[in-house]
């Protein structure tokens, strides 16, 4: 099996150096988190940008635009614009009430608490307030999404589980360890991991002929060894 180091390696030879969220504030990971619904990344990045410019990045310049300016960017997100536009009115509001409109002040806190905090908005999990503290430069871990988690079982780093919950702490039990110290470098593993789900190691049909961790990935090995159990006469 490949080493941490030797995987995410592997992945940057492939995919070069990927783009980060475009802001390190709390507040603005929470929108981007938001902007869409089961649309790309691109179109998330278009939806953010036409909010930052439209309106604002900030708990008050949200509370105070009209529908008839959030709906239709909202409406660039994919279904249910009204909904997202509710969550959005409810992230300022909660954000306003508790923060006082600064929600980098949970930065200052420990890391639990932070997380705690992130948790009480729409859509953020566990895992998802980790990534955004990952994000904003804060925390030792390395969260993973659905992607970057299959990739790390397939390879060998934890074992696979229908249970999703018991996966994903098996997974970080096993590379607590071996991820590295640099902030920067877990963010860039986070969005590699990602990125590599999506494009080739895909939850129904991995493309691992394609793959540069194919040698030392224990699904892929499987896979030979079973191709050649069949191939025998
Ligand atoms: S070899 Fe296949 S299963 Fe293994 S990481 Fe690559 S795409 Fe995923």
């Amino acid at each position: 099996m490949l080493t941490f180091a030797q995987l995410i390696a592997r992945l940057k030879q492939r995919y070069g150096q990927l783009e980060p969220p475009p802001s390190r504030d709390p507040f603005a990971l929470v929108m981007w988190e938001n902007a869409c619904y089961l649309l790309s990344d691109e179109r998330r990045r278009e939806v953010f940008e036409a909010l930052q410019e439209q309106v604002g990045m900030s708990a008050a310049a949200i509370a105070r635009a009209p529908d008839g300016v959030l709906l239709p960017l909202a409406q660039r997100g994919g279904m249910r614009p009204e909904v997202r536009v509710f969550r959005w009115r409810e992230i300022a509001r909660i954000t306003l009430q508790q923060y006082d409109g600064d929600l980098s002040a949970i930065l200052k806190k420990p890391f639990a608490e932070a997380k705690r905090a992130l948790k009480q908005y729409a859509n953020i999990g566990d895992p998802g307030a980790e990534k955004i503290l990952l994000f904003c430069g804060m925390g030792a871990g390395l969260p993973l999404e659905s992607n970057g988690l299959r990739v790390l079982t397939r390879v060998g780093w934890g074992r696979p589980q229908k249970n999703y919950g018991s996966m994903y702490r098996d997974v970080q039990r096993n590379i607590a360890t071996v991820i590295p110290a640099e902030i920067e470098s877990r963010q860039q593993a986070f969005l590699l991991l990602r990125e590599h789900g999506r494009v080739l190691c895909k939850d129904k049909a991995p493309r691992c002929n394609e793959c540069p961790l194919a040698g030392g990935c224990d699904y892929a090995a499987g896979l030979v060894a079973a191709f050649e159990r069949m191939a025998r006469p």
